[in-house]
């Protein structure tokens, strides 16, 4: 069963055609690779479904009901949930503040009832032990190494048990071990039941963590398949070398 869709979508801007009649679907409970040269519009098609720009074209469907044309709030209130090329986190609030602030967005009740806020902190505890970035619950976001940021932002997105959630480059610029442990720690939420997909130029690391990977070009989508089938795909290495 496919959790998202896209169908025939198309993004330009100005002369510029981004995302150019794309197709492609996510399997619900896996971990797809979303990968390409750059400029292929992958962060764009982040950006679409996500509701932060407007498509000119096509459909979108989360759970076989239609997403376009919804903004990121009501995207992130339908359950996807998504993380940035540079991780955003709040840099004045400490690292379990931030994983508070998205839980208080998606319902007022958290915020004015004591006994659910005492239940919220300790699910934030959790989540901190579960990224081992507990030491630094009471530190400022700004404090924060680059790698752990990207860790807190991971940890501040699934704090809303999102089902579906976009991560863009979470290996980017991010030490050997860290990487270890961000694979380990996808694969472990993935199997409780999170789909995602990943916008990664390491390839070493979505061959091991992803069960698929699409490959787009030119914003359109040239293959998609298991790992080891996509990488000597040849219209994939072509794609690749005229980049
Ligand atoms: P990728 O993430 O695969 O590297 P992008 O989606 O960022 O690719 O970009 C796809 C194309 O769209 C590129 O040619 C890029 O320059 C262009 N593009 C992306 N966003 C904008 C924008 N806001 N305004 C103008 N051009 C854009
Ligand atoms: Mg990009």
């Amino acid at each position: 069963m496919s959790l998202l869709e896209i169908d025939h979508l198309s993004k330009r801007f100005g002369g510029v055609v981004a995302v150019d009649d794309c197709s492609l679907s996510v399997p619900a409970g896996s971990i797809t690779g979303l990968i390409g040269p750059n400029g292929s519009g992958k962060t764009t098609i982040f950006n679409l479904v996500t509701g932060f720009i407007a498509r000119d074209q096509g459909g979108i469907r989360f759970k076989s009901q239609s997403i376009a044309g919804l903004g990121p709030d009501r995207v992130f209130d339908r359950g996807i949930g998504r993380t940035f090329q540079l991780a955003r986190i709040f840099p004045r609030l400490t690292a379990l503040e931030n994983l508070l602030v998205p839980v208080r967005r998606s319902g007022l009740r958290a915020l004015f009832s004591r006994s659910d806020w005492s239940h919220e902190k300790s699910r934030a505890m959790e989540m901190l032990d579960f990224l081992e970035i507990s030491h630094v619950a009471g530190a400022l976001g700004g404090s924060l190494s680059y790698g752990q940021r990207k860790l807190l932002e991971l940890g501040a997105v699934m704090m809303s048990e999102p089902e579906l959630v976009l991560l863009d480059e979470p290996a980017g610029g991010v030490n050997p071990a860290l990487l270890e442990r961000i694979a380990d720690r996808l694969t472990r939420l993935n199997a409780r039941g999170t789909t995602f997909l990943i916008v990664e130029h390491n390839m070493g690391f979505v061959m091991n963590l992803c069960s698929e990977v699409i490959v787009v070009h030119r914003g359109r989508q040239i293959a998609n398949g298991k790992p080891e089938a996509v990488r000597t795909d040849p219209a994939v290495l072509d794609a690749y070398l005229g980049a």
